[in-house]
């Protein structure tokens, strides 16, 4: 089962050009069934919040599932995705957020580790997962420095996990990264015990790796010369993506 993580609509998030339901449908045809939703918390309230579940219950079915979540702002400067959220929280400190958001049986992940570089991420050592690739700030493939920040964490939280991220806002968003599970029902509990198990796979177009994060030599150049090629500009992080294309990478 696909599922697509970190995205905005514009029911809820200032910035989002989507409506929930238009989401619904545009990842529905991708072969998407999970869709988990991100909406900025500064946008958010009690009030909003409840809305955001309801809508998310309504346009959800057997075959596809929108899983509401918000996207932390906290007072250290990470943006901490609460997946799976259904309460609101004023609170503004990063280990407070985590704490609630395991509370509500939720997956905390750290979004975009390249926005913090000066950061010594001291406050996060109990979070769930990393995006080890977010469409907007990395490209289509995983960065390496995210993949090293993850093995740190992991040198001392053996749980942690890596995780895709589409930072869904606008169209260019709507690319093929997907994370894979499989034999699951479309259900938030079953999703998220499979995905803190470590039990699922991530999906860059046509590459994809376990959550072990094992990868050969090939894949380790491709993640350093797409983090590069990104870095200098979006349009070469995508003429490496077609060029990835034409020589239908195995
Ligand atoms: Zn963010
Ligand atoms: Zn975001």
């Amino acid at each position: 089962m696909r599922i697509v993580s970190h995205i905005h609509s514009s029911d809820f998030s200032n910035d989002g050009k989507f409506s929930l339901k238009d989401i619904a449908s545009m990842f529905k045809r991708r072969g998407v069934s999970v869709i988990f939703i991100t909406e900025h918390s500064e946008d958010m309230n009690k009030n909003k919040m409840s809305q955001l579940v309801s809508k998310c219950e309504e346009i959800s079915n057997n075959s596809l599932a929108l899983i509401p979540g918000l996207e932390f702002s906290v007072k250290e400067g990470y943006h901490i995705l609460g997946i799976g959220v259904s309460k609101f929280s004023k609170m503004k400190d990063s280990k407070g957020i985590i704490r609630f958001i395991r509370k509500e049986g939720g997956l905390s992940i750290l979004a975009h580790p390249l926005r913090y570089k000066k950061n010594d991420f001291k406050e996060l050592k109990e979070i769930n997962a990393i995006e080890i690739c977010n469409f907007e700030y990395d490209g289509f493939l995983p960065r390496l420095s995210n993949i090293e920040l993850f093995q740190n964490f992991k040198e001392n939280n053996s749980g942690i996990i890596p995780v895709s991220g589409l930072d869904f806002h606008r169209k260019i968003h709507d690319q093929k990264i997907f994370i894979k599970i499989e034999d699951t029902k479309v259900e938030k509990n079953d999703i998220l015990k499979k995905l803190k198990e470590g039990d699922f796979k991530l999906e860059f177009n046509l590459l994809s790796i376990n959550s072990e994060l094992k990868f050969n030599k090939l894949n380790h150049i491709l993640f350093k010369s797409n983090s590069i090629l990104y870095d200098t500009g979006k349009r070469a992080g995508i003429s490496l993506f077609s060029f990835l294309r034409k020589i239908n990478l195995k």
